[in-house]
């Protein structure tokens, strides 16, 4: 063994523990720190020829990016939908690194584990036991496995298989939707559908919601021609969840293929007042959710929920390999997913289910929706904000009451020096063609404490500009 590796094997001990340290000082500073990093440029580093070792490695990075690291994962991150990492999730993850097992084996502890964190996260949002779950390492990529095995349904109609005879069957396939999530629209573009291949049908007035008369009568002109459904439970503007019994009957008639994007929305489920949202979402042939939202487990995980076992090993069985075995007979992860060899990523999550159970995600979710709500009476009571819809569960969307011709600079305005405070991070948006800006909650971090800082730096940054 290179005399450097021995060296960093023999003082493991004495470098994880100055790892450790320097974890729990930037998890103790999170709150302090800004929330979005200031742009920053680097001289880039050169290949060394002789290395310094992990010790001299880790001094090197604290001095060269420690300052400009950001407090993504702190309370007040409210861009995007972006949460944070439990403790337990935290610990989750080193311990992927530190096993370093492959996922994608039979007959394994990881396999295991990742079978029992699927059916822990079936009862967490109560789906049925129909339903089985594979994770994959974000919720784009849990739209494209659903829309992947939809793809392979949808062959399967016309008589033909297109996991083996690709997608000329297919050519003119539409895939029915009303605000899908850009991650929809480039799964289409990555499976060969196309982006043009989606069809956006209308909203019900002043909502996100697709008109279901419309669907209905979009249905009934096209019967007999197999179509992919891609129901919303959570658009990112307002939380707006299309009529997912209403959906469910029309499937019972249609029988189209219905894939439900809930990378968010799915924790409604969590808490017993906002459950009725998903109602009627156990009908659905594929369902995606995220876990590095909500679930508060760090970046690289969400499932993808199916309840067709052979279409989706038609679709993702890794086979033709001697060595591999034979994938209808011994069952794999990797035979059900588009990676091969996985990292195990869900073992952040079963940490974390495992430590604080049902009720502390109900916890989680209940106070991160009465923040947000709380956050909309704000704003609704104050003349200088506008709030553009009612607030359904963890987002709110508002924008500021000037002149229409003014509102997209005064909302980028706002949002520059709010970035530039570094005390919350907002993100913009267009919500039905006005500028906009949402605040989206999803951190098991956010306190009353947290939204009190934020109320006040919006209203304080607000007057400033007015003034100027
Ligand atoms: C975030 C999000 C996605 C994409 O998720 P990634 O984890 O970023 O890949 C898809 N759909 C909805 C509704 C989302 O909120």
């Amino acid at each position: 063994m290179n005399q450097l590796l021995r060296q960093d094997l023999n003082k493991v001990d004495a470098f994880l523990q100055e790892v450790k340290d320097y974890s729990v000082s930037f998890l103790s500073g999170l709150d302090a720190l800004p929330v979005k990093a200031a742009s920053a440029t680097f001289e880039r580093l050169e290949l060394p020829r002789k290395g310094m070792g992990a010790k001299n490695a880790l001094l090197q990075f604290r001095e060269r990016y420690g300052r400009h690291l950001a407090g993504n994962s702190g309370p007040r991150n409210w861009g995007f939908v972006t949460g944070g990492a439990t403790v337990p999730a935290i610990a989750g993850d080193w311990l992927t690194a530190v096993f370093d097992m492959n996922a994608a084996d039979k007959d394994t502890a990881p396999l295991q584990i990742e079978t029992e964190t699927i059916a822990m996260l079936r009862q967490l949002f109560g789906l049925p036991d129909a339903f089985s779950g594979c994770f994959v390492t974000g919720a784009t990529m849990a739209n494209f496995a659903g829309l992947a095995i939809a793809r392979q349904w949808l062959g399967n109609q016309l008589g033909v298989d297109v996991a083996q005879e690709g997608m000329a069957a297919l050519a003119n396939a539409r895939i029915i939707s009303c605000i899908p999530h850009s991650s929809t629209v480039k799964s289409l573009a990555m499976l060969g559908f196309g982006r043009n291949a989606i069809l956006k049908l209308s909203s019900l007035p002043e909502r996100e919601a697709i008109d279901i008369d419309v669907l209905e009568a979009y249905l009934k002109a096209h019967k007999g021609t197999p179509l992919i459904v891609v129901a919303s439970a959570g658009t990112v503007n307002t939380v707006d969840f299309d009529d997912l019994a209403a959906i469910a009957r029309l499937k019972e008639t249609y029988g189209f293929w219905l894939h439900i994007d809930a990378a968010f929305g799915a924790f409604a489920a969590c808490v017993p007042a906002y459950r009725h949202l998903l109602n009627g979402w156990e009908a659905a042939d594929s369902i995606t959710i995220d876990a590095h939202k909500w679930l508060n487990v760090p970046y690289d995980a969400a499932m993808i929920f199916t309840r067709h076992p052979q279409l989706q090993l038609d679709t993702f069985k890794n086979a033709g390999a001697a060595y591999l075995g034979d994938p209808a007979k011994d069952f794999k992860y990797s035979n059900y997913t588009p990676e091969n060899s996985r990292r195990l990523r869900a073992l952040p999550a079963w940490y974390s289910l495992v430590a604080y159970g049902a009720d502390v995600y109900a916890d989680i979710v209940n106070n991160n929706i009465q923040l947000a709500r709380q956050l909309g009476t704000l704003i609704e009571e104050n003349d200088a904000f506008r709030l553009l819809a009612p607030v359904r569960l963890c987002v709110v969307c508002f924008t500021l009451n000037v002149a229409d011709e003014e509102k997209q600079a005064a909302t980028d305005a706002l949002l520059k020096v709010l970035d530039d405070g570094g005390k919350v991070m907002l993100t913009s948006t267009v919500y039905q063609g006005v500028p906009a800006i949402r605040a989206a909650l999803v951190n098991w971090r956010t306190t009353a404490q947290d939204l009190a800082i934020v109320w006040e730096e919006i209203k304080q940054q607000v007057a400033t500009l007015m003034v100027k």
